[in-house]
């Protein structure tokens, strides 16, 4: 039997701001949409952890035995600077700045997007589509919409009318807004747009003649709207009606608001039973951006390189410090914070060593099952991953007291008891085991340190293309080399 046949989950709603008792539409299959990152630039940390908090609960579901189309899509195009409707394309400026074409932008950071993924071990999505690919299907969806009434064009761009679907409808359902208060607390618009109001927003922009992302429509040649191509992308893979739709905290409104919007006004219903969004990753207290600068870099942990940082870190570690944390609760990040956190991975690493060479007994004397289901209620309240790791830590607590003699458990109960450890930690959590130290550790150093010597014998002869081999080498077997004035050290 499923395992989601007898645990409840429940789940956080932005919708109705409640936790909510979690009801796939059909029975066993879940469909998750979430909004993946614009390609412009190299994501960052803020980002991963917010895709981190999706990857979980994706993770979480198929560990209970869904089925799960996970749609998490790529953005090439349609997203203007600053979230506005008026203004450069961020691809396209990027492709301006750097002399590129714009799939070159695109291709470059997708690229950077999936290594990342891949070296914090995240799990690939069912689909992953590209707006670019479905310029066909957000321009069937204007078409409703205006047929509908609720869109308008006016030379050679399309708007959704909120004040028109405000009429029969709840603009503001999502974020909480006020459709009056919005409308009272607006300047007028200077004639500096087409729209007929500023709450309105773009469906499809004529491009203007120096604009290279174009594609031609009924209205002009140009490009579709940011927030149409979420609805075209999740509706076509999840049909018009599916189970979660997620994103960070910041696309609440206006993005998902719109969302919604171009939803009931094509189809008359709400697209989504459970939105769930995950909250921002701070640095010094300001939430991370890409063009505030005020940001790390995933790659920066595995090397250390960012002022920041006082070492280098595994991935690991880095899951380890996010997941600490409640998907819904802002996270600051900080060098202290991050040592903290590996300090906490190397004891839970240390114990699942230990724990392989407990022996049973032939009584127990601790309550497995109580336990593993203490795991369970953890993640059935809304994915609370900081209470699941504090339930790791009691078993951990476990693993030394049966190592010390002081506790026993059956052969039935080590078993559930080493599986539901390795369940949580590595299918779950998404953490990677990392030895922390046996016997073999002093010969690795030992040879790793020779190879740091080599290295540095072979910068100092100029030979860089056997420096740069040895170093990338070693990042390749994981090993990460830093440089500093006292000299390189290395981490695991
Ligand atoms: P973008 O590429 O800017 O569209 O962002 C990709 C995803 O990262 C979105 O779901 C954002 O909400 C999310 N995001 C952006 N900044 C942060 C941050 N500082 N912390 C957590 N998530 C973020
Ligand atoms: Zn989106």
């Amino acid at each position: 039997m499923p395992l989601y046949k007898t645990q409840h989950l429940k789940i956080y709603n932005s919708l109705s701001r409640e936790k909510e008792t979690f009801k796939p539409i059909h029975q066993g299959n879940v469909g998750m949409y979430v909004c993946g990152p614009t390609v412009y630039s190299n994501v960052h940390l803020g980002n991963v952890r917010t895709f981190m908090s999706f990857d979980v609960i994706f993770r979480y579901f198929l560990h209970l035995g869904y089925k799960v189309r996970y749609v998490r899509n790529i953005t090439d195009v349609g997203h203007i600077v600053d979230d506005e409707d008026e203004g450069e394309d961020k691809i396209a400026k990027k492709a301006r700045l750097e002399q590129l074409e714009p799939m070159e932008v695109v291709q470059r950071y997708t690229v950077d997007f999936h290594e990342i993924l891949k070296a914090f071990n995240f799990l690939p999505p069912s689909i992953e589509p590209t707006a670019t690919g479905h310029i066909i299907e957000q321009i069937e969806i204007i078409k409703t919409i205006i047929d509908k009434g609720i869109g308008y064009e006016v030379n050679g761009s399309v708007y959704f009318d909120v004040v028109k679907f405000s009429e029969t409808n709840n603009y503001g359902i999502l974020s909480g807004r006020n459709i009056e208060d919005m409308l009272a607390n607006t300047r007028d618009l200077d004639g500096q747009t087409d729209k007929r109001n500023p709450q309105d927003f773009a469906l499809w922009k004529k491009a203007e003649a120096q604009h290279i992302m174009r594609w031609p429509s009924p209205w002009s040649d140009g490009f579709p709207g940011w927030h149409l191509e979420c609805t075209a992308m999740s509706t076509k893979y999840l049909g018009n009606h599916f189970d979660i739709h997620g994103g960070g905290m910041d696309l609440k409104f206006p993005h998902h608001e719109c969302e919604i919007a171009q939803n009931e006004a094509c189809t008359g219903q709400s697209p989504v039973n459970y939105w769930l969004h995950a909250n921002m990753l701070t640095l010094n207290g300001k939430k991370m951006a890409k063009s505030t600068g005020n940001n790390i870099l995933p790659r920066e942990i595995l090397t250390g390189e960012n002022t920041i940082l006082s070492k280098t870190f595994s991935a690991s570690v880095a899951r380890f410090f996010m997941l600490q944390a409640h998907y819904r609760s802002i996270l600051d990040f900080s060098d202290d914070a991050i040592v903290a956190a590996e300090k906490g991975y190397k004891r839970l690493m240390e114990a699942m060593s230990l724990l392989a060479e407990i022996n049973p007994a032939e009584k127990s004397t601790i309550d497995i099952s109580k336990w593993q289901q203490s795991c369970y209620n953890a993640m059935n309240d809304d994915f609370n991953t900081p209470i699941l790791i504090a339930q790791l830590f009691e078993g951990v607590k476990f693993i030394n007291l049966l190592n010390d003699g002081k506790e026993s458990v059956t052969v039935a109960d080590l078993e559930i008891f080493s599986k539901a450890m390795t369940i949580f930690i590595y299918d779950v959590l998404g953490l990677q085991a990392e030895k922390i130290s046996d016997g073999n550790s002093n010969k690795l150093e030992g040879t790793v340190n020779m190879l740091i010597d080599m290295r540095k014998k072979a910068r100092e002869d100029k030979n860089f293309a056997l420096s740069d081999q040895i170093r990338d080498q070693l990042i390749a077997l994981g090993i990460q080399l830093k440089d500093s004035k006292e000299g390189t050290t290395f981490s695991l």
